[in-house]
């Protein structure tokens, strides 16, 4: 299944076509300076669309990365007008990074109508933040009213190498605490607690934690204030001096590059031993925080640029965490290499209780998978044929013999009004059931007469009447208890018939045909019902071609599943695969 990823940034535009399942990107291209080179970010799209090489290759919709998903997106997102407003209505918190995400989208659901378009958010791995994790210590209007708290962002890669790091450790990652440090020139920590997020070190914006290429990290806001006051900086010159001018390049004076850093404190540069320093030792206190925060630690991985290629960063940064029960194999860690084909490298020793892993993290290929569940599961609704429900309540079918005892001589059934299978009829004629305990008044008879009588009620009829009748198909009254019927000309005694019926579906040979269904196939089918969702296992399918498509549930399986006469039900599984492993 192809996905094409479009990243989009405010002058720049990465597109790729991902296999959602392998992660290969088939076809990858990059335009950089979007206004000078290319007009805007429509011209870069038709670029991207024109050298992507598409030969042969179904597209099978559009993921996009999407920075800020605020409180509004938990998950990725089919994109509609409204979803576009939303994104940018977003814009007040990310200003840098919004704007540019909705440009892409607007340019390519211009150019790629009739794809399915699927926002992926870099905030949305994070809302399972706690409260205490989430908020600022600022006064509380005033934060709810600007949605001033922590989102955290580089969710779709520490989603992906959380899950990949599982995977090697052949764990569930709901059994593992897991840190997870994305150092590229963004960089973040997330500590990921049994597949949750808990906490992360960016927050309202991707400003917040660590030191990167050019942002500040964490600072005293009172530095900020100074600063105001003594240089005279405005709010302009605030945001430049911690997004562009801080973190290595604003430590080290020299780049925002970490191989730059690396090689001149090799030859000695005191700034740039410095930048490293600062760099790592911030990193170490954000893993002895989260290893605190979550009681404890299973795993510590290291990804992007530079968590996967600096083996001196992550020694720094992994070295003396024996307290922790992380030892660092010095060599593992020199030797680590990891690709597409081997994503994983362990580097710690073997008698470490805490696993340290780098990880080679793929966010196209996050962005590509959140996208095809989207896809996959809109496909499914769309093309799933629902089954209406029809309730039936207790009701009574009868010979003629029978009715004529009840109603007297020669009586024929009256048709009330017609039911939805073809030929069957609701009653004028009603009859009360007298049980061993209690009676129930006035149930109606359907028509037409049959060759054998059948009384047709709920468990909860059962026990009011104070009897136990079995669950039958329908036609299916042997040694069944028996019941007195009373009508308004006569008593009648019937020494078999009460059955709670079977629930089934009524289909024609073509539903059967388009649900791969046969003729007394036992299926299951969920129904959505508000709060109460049900899936229905042994469901008996009955088809003839003078059956209307409708599942039959009874009053108290209808009340269970929270359902009302005209809702829908969805085939979810055959039971197949179970006749065939009873045959085996
Ligand atoms: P982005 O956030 O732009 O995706 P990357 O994940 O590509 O960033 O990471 C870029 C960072 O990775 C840069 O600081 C770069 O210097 C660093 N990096 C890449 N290769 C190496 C290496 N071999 N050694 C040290 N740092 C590296």
């Amino acid at each position: 299944m192809h996905i094409l990823v479009v990243n989009c940034g405010s002058s720049s535009l990465k597109a790729s076509i991902v296999d959602a399942v392998s992660g290969k990107s088939v076809s990858k291209v990059k335009i950089e300076r979007i206004g000078e080179v290319v007009p805007d970010h429509g011209a870069a799209i038709e670029h991207a669309l024109e050298s992507l090489v598409t030969d042969g290759i179904e597209l099978r919709g559009v993921g996009h990365r999407v920075v800020h998903g605020g409180e509004a997106f938990s998950r990725p997102t089919l994109i509609d007008d409204a979803v576009v407003d939303q994104i940018e209505e977003l814009s007040k918190l990310a200003p840098l990074h919004n704007p540019a995400n909705v440009e892409g989208i607007r340019a390519a659901r211009a150019a790629l109508p009739d794809l399915a378009h699927v926002a992926v958010f870099d905030t949305a791995f994070h809302s399972t933040l706690p409260n205490r994790a989430k908020h600022y210590a600022i006064p509380g209007e005033l934060a709810d009213k600007h949605g001033i708290r922590r989102y955290g962002f580089h969710g779709p890669s520490h989603g992906y190498v959380s899950a990949r790091a599982a995977e090697f450790l052949e764990a569930d990652i709901a059994d593992l605490r897991i840190i997870s440090c994305h150092l590229g020139n963004g960089a973040s920590v997330a500590a990921v607690e049994y597949g949750r997020s808990v906490e992360t070190s960016m927050g309202l914006t991707p400003l917040e934690g660590l030191v990167m290429g050019t942002r500040s990290g964490d600072i005293d806001p009172g530095a900020l204030l100074h600063l105001a006051r003594e240089e005279g900086l405005d709010l302009d010159g605030i945001d430049e001096l911690l997004n562009r001018e801080s973190g290595l390049k604003g430590l080290s004076g020299v780049s925002n590059d970490m191989r730059d850093i690396e090689e001149r404190a090799a030859e000695g540069d005191a700034r740039c031993r410095r930048a490293l320093n600062v760099f790592a030792h911030r990193l170490r206190k954000y893993i002895g925080a989260y290893a605190a925060v979550m009681g404890g630690v299973d795993a510590i991985v290291f990804t992007a640029g530079i968590g996967e290629n600096s083996a001196l960063l992550r020694h720094r940064a992994a070295q003396r965490l024996d307290f922790l029960g992380a030892r660092l194999d010095p060599d593992a860690n020199r030797d680590a290499k990891v690709d597409a084909d081997n994503p994983v490298a362990e580097i710690s020793t073997r008698r470490s209780r805490c696993s340290l892993l780098v990880v080679s993290t793929n966010e196209a290929h996050a962005i590509a998978e959140g996208a095809a569940h989207v896809i996959l599961e809109k496909d499914k609704v769309d093309t799933q044929r629902v089954i209406p429900l029809a309730i039936s309540a207790r009701h009574v079918h009868l010979t003629q013999e029978a009715v004529e005892a009840l109603f007297g001589e020669g009586h024929q059934l009256t048709s009330y009004k017609p039911i939805s299978q073809p030929g069957q009829f609701a009653c004028e004629e009603k009859v009360d059931l007298i049980g061993p305990k209690r009676t129930i008044e006035g149930v109606r008879v359907l028509g037409p007469t049959r060759p054998a009588c059948q009384i047709e009620i709920s468990r909860t009829d059962e026990f009011h009447l104070g009897m136990d009748a079995p669950i039958r198909n329908s036609g299916d009254v042997k040694n069944s208890p028996g019941i007195t019927l009373q009508g308004p000309n006569g008593r009648l005694t019937l020494t078999e018939g009460v059955i709670q019926a079977r629930r089934h579906i009524h289909m024609h040979s073509d539903d059967a045909a388009y649900f791969g269904v046969n003729d007394r196939d036992v299926v299951e089918i969920e129904v959505d019902g508000a709060g109460r969702d049900l899936i229905f296992k042994d469901v008996l399918v009955r088809v003839k071609d003078s059956y209307v498509l409708e599942m039959h549930l009874d009053t108290d399986e209808a009340n269970a599943a929270n359902v009302m006469r005209g809702q829908e039900g969805l085939l979810v599984a055959t039971g197949r695969e179970v006749r065939l492993r009873r045959k085996n």
